[in-house]
């Protein structure tokens, strides 16, 4: 199947003011220089701690930021060359749902004209029947029933609010749903409902998910291929199965072993990291893990490490494959 987004080499770099004589050292890589395709109909899960980067990348691949440099190709086009108004379009194809469903949703208006606004905004719709029909659809692709129509957000259930924030970015048909954290807040028993619903959506719809997650346990339901992001880059990249049985990155492993349910046989026990997560404007100098990392040796302290392809589906950026 074809890639549907791809993005290459793709920077956002925060400039925090110049120190005195240091003008390198007020600059915020949260993305450096990231590179993945989507192909249609997948998910792409993308994990790491908050932080790494994440959520930046999510923004900017939706031109909710502006790049600081790379590519972002949806379907061949590259949108970041894009006006304004030539990017409409594409705004109706990729949309996104946080993780604060409430804060996402006008507390004055219900819960039709909510999810009927950008239906009128967009004339996808002509007249009230139509309308309220549309509405009626869209509540019903996601569990709910016409009833909701005239609740207010406040009287939902987390989970409800989050099937709310997704029939508002399916009423606009997309093709992509960027899915930022959308269950951390969430118990578990409606996380799954989420996610199986997610999962649902994707085979009636035919869409395709980039879904971020702090921890590897939530993508592995959902995620046919995963990027492990690490301060701004992609540490690891590879497709489900390789990755929760066989993870080459220090950093992957470390995630992993913290859901021992998920670790390969021979990785159960517990790895304990020091330290957290460095201070981005100050990061180690060669690879960035390596002040956390039990395996690292000189190398790792000067120079960085790139991303090399060890299967046609599994791309690590470690110098232990090197050893
Ligand atoms: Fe650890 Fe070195 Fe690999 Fe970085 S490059 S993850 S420090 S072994």
């Amino acid at each position: 199947m074809s890639n549907l987004l791809e993005v290459r080499d793709l920077k956002k770099y925060y400039h925090l003011g110049k120190g005195v004589g240091k003008e390198q050292a007020n600059v915020v890589r949260a993305v450096d220089g990231i590179n993945f395709a989507v192909k249609k109909c997948e998910t792409l899960g993308l994990v790491g701690e908050s932080g790494c980067g994440k959520s930046t990348a999510a923004r900017v691949i939706l031109r909710l930021l502006t790049a600081t440099a790379g590519e972002i190709l949806y379907e061949g086009q590259n949108i970041e060359l894009l006006s304004h108004q030539q990017l409409l379009p594409y705004r109706r194809k990729m949309q996104i749902i946080f993780q604060d469903q409430a804060g996402s949703l006008n507390p004055q208006l219900t819960i039709g004209s909510a999810l009927g606004e950008p239906l009128r905004i967009h004339r996808l719709v002509i007249g009230k029947k139509e309308l309220k029909a549309k509405v009626e659809h869209l509540l019903e692709l996601v569990g709910l029933c016409s009833e909701h129509m005239c609740r207010y957000p406040h009287e939902l259930s987390g989970g409800q609010r989050q099937r709310i924030a997704l029939a508002r970015a399916l009423a606009l048909n997309p093709q992509l749903i960027v899915c930022d954290e959308p269950v951390s807040a969430l118990d578990v028993s409606i996380q799954a409902q989420i996610i199986n619903l997610l999962q649902d959506l994707q085979h009636k719809c035919g869409l395709t998910y980039i879904f971020i997650a702090h921890d590897l346990r939530v993508v592995n339901h959902i995620s046919d291929r995963i990027a492990v992001m690490y301060l701004g880059k992609i540490v690891e990249l590879a497709g489900k199965k390789a990755l929760y049985s066989g993870a080459k990155h220090p950093y992957t492993q470390m995630l992993l072993s913290s859901i021992p349910r998920l670790a390969p046989a021979g990785q159960r026990q517990r790895t304990i990291f020091s330290g957290e997560l460095p201070n981005p404007l100050h990061p180690p100098a060669g690879c960035h893990f390596h002040i956390r990392c039990p395996h690292a040796f000189v190398r790792c302290t000067i120079e960085e490490p790139l991303m090399q392809m060890i299967d046609s589906d599994h791309n690590v950026a470690c110098h232990l494959l090197d050893k």
